[in-house]
């Protein structure tokens, strides 16, 4: 391990970005960490994290910095300023952007930081909470080798799976176009099932089929049983992120222009559904089957 190794930083330490300090954590780095709400930075802290008063202080500290956080415009805010990457005084910084971002605007600051001499990766991440705490992440990776080479041992120890897909912005295109086919497996997933059940045979029943046969995904084989059917609901991803997902891949879609009209479908049907499940739910509710714990919780099938 080189010198660089040891120090990490991580800003965002929400549902995924706790999970990966811990991570780094455990793997005996010294982790610098900053969040904009108090409450997260306590957790962080009882975590093991060490953490600072703002990004600029972790930028001055660590040459690999991973972000976390809701929106590219958070991304941005949070690199440049004064409180940004330019706090660090010496020595070369390269980001790791695991938040689900835009594929222009990462082009933009991968540009913009290697004027500087700094280093940023468009690195979302698909797995979950679960996956963020325990490494297994997969990553999909946008730029430079020799930011990744620089930026590797740390990735190492978050992601299982670690693909390199291109240029800057590529990580994003493919997370996207990943994600819009999550919103729609939630939404076919959950409507075969009720089709099911009105055609007389159970959720569970048509399910063990669908695991069995050639109409599984990770909706069917994972959420629907992990956080649908058990009632829980607590997969860690909310309904606004995902549709925010949805959203950023219907402007992908405009800005290369596609016609995407079951992409439009399922944008309108997220969209639609924000008063039955509000942005601040978890986003397996949305797959409310009749007959199941999800009808009973929520009270509509
Ligand atoms: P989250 O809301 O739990 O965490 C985001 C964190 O960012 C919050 O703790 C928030 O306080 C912090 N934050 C916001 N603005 C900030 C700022 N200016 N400076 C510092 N911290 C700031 O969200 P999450 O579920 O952890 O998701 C984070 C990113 O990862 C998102 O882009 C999301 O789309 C993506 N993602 C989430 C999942 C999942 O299952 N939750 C899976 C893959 C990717």
């Amino acid at each position: 391990m080189t010198d660089h190794n040891a120090i990490a930083g991580v800003i965002g330490l929400g549902n995924m970005g706790l999970g990966m300090a811990s991570v780094l954590v455990a793997a005996g780095y010294t982790v610098f960490g900053f969040d904009s709400s108090t409450e997260t930075r306590a957790r962080a802290a009882k975590a093991g994290v060490t953490v600072l008063s703002n990004a600029g202080e972790i930028f001055a500290k660590a040459p690999i910095v991973v972000l976390s956080l809701p929106t590219a415009a958070i991304v941005e805010k949070v690199i440049t300023g004064p409180d940004g990457v330019a706090a660090r005084a010496t020595g070369r910084c390269v980001i790791v952007d695991t938040s689900t971002s835009e594929p222009q605007a990462s082009r933009r600051f991968a540009a913009e930081l290697g004027e500087t001499g700094h280093g940023f990766l468009d690195a979302p991440v698909s797995g979950g909470p679960a996956g963020a705490a325990s490494g297994k992440l997969a990553m999909m990776i946008g730029g430079s080798e020799g930011d990744l080479a620089y930026a590797r041992p740390i990735i190492d120890k978050l992601a299982a799976k670690v693909i390199h897909v291109g240029a800057s912005g590529a990580g994003n295109v493919a997370k996207l176009v990943n994600n819009l086919l999550v919103a729609a497996h939630m939404l076919t997933t959950s409507e075969a099932l009720k089709l099911a059940e009105a055609a007389g045979v159970s959720a569970d029943a048509a399910l063990g089929v669908i695991n069995a046969a050639t109409g599984r995904s990770a909706i069917s084989e994972i959420h629907i049983p992990t956080w649908v059917t058990s009632g829980r609901f607590d997969s860690g991803f909310s309904a606004g992120l995902m549709r925010k997902d949805v959203r950023l891949a219907m402007a992908l879609a405009q800005e290369v222009g596609m016609d995407v009209p079951i992409g439009s479908l399922v944008s309108k049907l997220w969209e639609d559904s924000r008063d039955i499940v509000p942005d601040g739910e978890d986003f397996t509710r949305l797959a409310s089957l009749s007959g199941t714990a999800a009808k009973k919780e929520t009270g509509h099938g």
